[in-house]
């Protein structure tokens, strides 16, 4: 019996060379966009302590209670691959006080998550976000900013159909008036609910609101909405959201379902969609968490941030732009024999080092295979270097396109005529 390959593990995988250039074109677009508004990168461990999490996110979510990827280490501590960024970057801010230096900070943050949910297209167990946080400021313009920080992000990245959803939680004020007004909405009719909406009732009623199954959607028309029972300073709040979104013409609507799955959201929620794949999808979300700094062991510090879908982004750019442009070389030298490939190789160190991508063979292949490998590698150059070319110390520069060639000298200035023939 033959031996199996080890493969990747359900619900994790590889990203292919040949699958980096969106990958590599959307982060380069949002760090110059976080540059733009002032925000810096922050990296932080990708495991932390259990704890962390089940604190901030809540033990009743779906990321606490089934998705949480959670270990015992061999002295027996509780560890967690990190499910989302937001409650690291807390504990980060706390643990070295960077508010007693200056309370507002603006993060960014690239990297993969872990939950262990359901495989399934564009799910997967191990994802990637870009996330964004700011600390210490309390203002709807931040809100606001964040929004547009996206919608100019996405734009940027060629997506249409941009929407943003957005909604206002309360805060611990407003919500419980919110949250009673909601179960007596349910009153006696908790049977129509599903199991998770029954247990949810008692921990977190606010998540009925955004539950897909269709017997709950059908038992909440006529809902109360949390707009409804907002307290003044959380009505003025998001009332200033949203006229600073309409100033900037950022399309957006407001969304009486829109909870989040988190327990630490604070007043303004929100999702950005596009109609980029044709249905509505979402590549982003984020909302205030205007208690969880404190919540965590810091002072009370005013919060907010969103994560991007890093997976989804990609699969909507290669969509929109189907066509990839092939990678390509500069330059692809043919050396024929120990005397050229000698040359070969140090030509190529100097003009990659000058910035000219240059790629030479060493497995002494003959002259067409070589050029084949020069096509495929979809090289703009090709220099020949053969046995004769060394005796008469000359070498053929040949351009792809046009199809000229030059005769150069393989002297020492060989490596800065070619970058003089190329660009
Ligand atoms: P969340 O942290 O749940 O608010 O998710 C923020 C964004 O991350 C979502 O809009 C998704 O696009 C993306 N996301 C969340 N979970 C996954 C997953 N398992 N696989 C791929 N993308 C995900």
């Amino acid at each position: 019996m033959s031996e199996q390959h080890i493969q990747t593990i359900r619900g994790f995988r590889d990203i292919l060379p040949e699958q980096m250039a969106f990958w590599q074109k959307i982060e380069q677009e949002a760090i110059h966009v976080f540059r733009c508004f002032g925000y810096e990168e922050i990296r932080i461990p990708v495991v932390e302590r259990t704890r962390l999490f089940s604190r901030s996110i809540g033990e009743t979510t779906d990321i606490v209670e089934k998705e949480m990827y959670s270990f015992e280490d061999r002295n027996e501590d509780k560890i967690t691959l990190r499910p989302e960024a937001t409650a690291s970057i807390c504990r980060s801010y706390i643990q070295h006080k960077m508010y007693s230096v200056d309370p507002v900070r603006k993060f960014f943050l690239i990297g993969p998550m872990f939950r262990r949910e359901r495989p399934q297209k564009g799910r997967y167990r191990q994802f990637y976000q870009i996330d964004a946080e700011v600390f210490g400021i309390s203002s709807p313009y931040i809100d606001a900013e964040l929004i547009f920080l996206l919608h100019t992000l996405f734009q940027r990245l060629g997506l249409t159909g941009l929407t943003a959803h957005i909604n206002s939680l309360g805060c611990s004020e407003c919500r419980p008036v919110f949250q009673k007004k909601l179960l007596e909405f349910i009153g006696d009719q908790k049977e129509n609910f599903c199991e998770v909406c029954t247990r949810r009732m008692e921990k977190n009623p606010l998540r009925i609101l955004d539950c897909k199954v269709e017997t709950c959607k059908k038992a909440l028309q006529g809902a109360p909405a949390t707009q409804d029972c907002l307290c003044d300073a959380c009505r003025n709040h998001f009332h200033q959201v949203q006229e600073a979104l309409s100033k900037q013409n950022i399309p957006f609507e407001v969304d009486n379902s829109l909870v989040r799955g988190l327990d630490y959201y604070t007043r303004t929620a929100w999702e950005i969609q596009t109609t980029a794949l044709g249905a509505q999808s979402a590549v982003a979300g984020g909302g205030r968490y205007d208690g969880l700094v404190e919540e965590l062991g810091g002072p009370a510090t005013p919060a907010i941030g969103f994560a991007i879908g890093f997976d989804r982004l990609v699969e909507i750019m290669e969509q929109i732009y189907p066509e990839k442009d092939l990678p390509s070389q500069d330059l692809f030298i043919v050396a024929l024999g120990e005397a050229a490939m000698e040359k070969a190789y140090h030509l190529s160190c100097d003009l990659n080092l000058a910035g000219i991508k240059t790629r030479t063979d060493f497995r002494g292949k003959s002259m067409k295979s070589l050029m084949k490998r020069a096509n495929k590698l979809n090289a703009g150059h090709v220099l020949i270097i053969g046995e004769n070319e060394i005796e008469n110390g000359q070498a053929v520069l040949r351009n792809m396109d046009t199809k000229e060639q030059v005769l150069l000298s393989l002297d020492d200035g060989l490596a800065s005529e070619i970058q003089k023939q190329i660009r």
